[in-house]
């Protein structure tokens, strides 16, 4: 883990303070970019809560991402057999959660579009999007934004699409998200 502290004024009181800002982290700060707490600090004078967004690498042992919500970051090559790259915060967590479930972020996304197909008209107007949830021994899940609502396949259903898909080599820090995965995949 690495971080530097930067001066900022506290938006609310305009009271100085020093933050810390992590450019670099490892797989014990995970909970904490989950929980976005990372990204959270609290004004010593008001004691208003400061949300910052900047640009952060996970590096781990199986995979790294850079997160890079402002298009500034340079990229080189990764060190990792698995690299990343994601704008969002909400790409950034859901990258993370599929990758610490050891699941194949390309697969997933084509298992979310096919979910999503499988919803009806009225329901779908209502959703935002499909993210990846979590899973438990045998199933995987995604909630529905938008209607506060989780669906699920099973994961032998994931392991089916694994073994039937044809996924091809994905460049250091590709981004792959809910429309640029169709580049990387295609059905046997
Ligand atoms: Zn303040």
């Amino acid at each position: 883990m690495s971080y530097i502290k930067q001066d900022f004024r506290c938006p609310n009181c305009k009271a100085k303070m020093r933050l810390k800002i992590y450019s670099q982290v490892s797989k014990e700060q995970i909970d904490s970019i989950l929980s976005r707490k990372i990204f959270e600090d609290i004004c010593d004078k008001c004691k208003e809560k400061i949300v910052l967004n900047y640009p952060m690498h996970l590096l781990t042992e199986n995979y790294d991402i850079i997160y890079d919500p402002n298009e500034k970051v340079e990229l080189t090559n990764s060190s990792t057999k698995c690299s990343r790259l994601c704008k969002t915060y909400e790409d950034f967590k859901e990258k993370i959660m599929i990758f610490e479930d050891g699941l194949n972020d390309i697969v997933i996304e084509f298992i979310k579009l096919f979910l999503w197909e499988q919803i009806d008209d009225d329901t779908r107007k209502n959703i935002t999007e499909l993210r990846y949830d979590g899973k438990n021994e045998d199933k995987l899940f995604f909630s529905c934004l938008g209607i506060a609502k989780d669906i699920f396949c099973e994961e032998n259903f994931y392991l089916a699409i694994k073994s039937r898909a044809k996924i091809k080599k994905v460049g250091d820090y590709a981004l792959i998200d809910s429309d640029t995965f169709k580049n990387y995949i295609k059905m046997r």
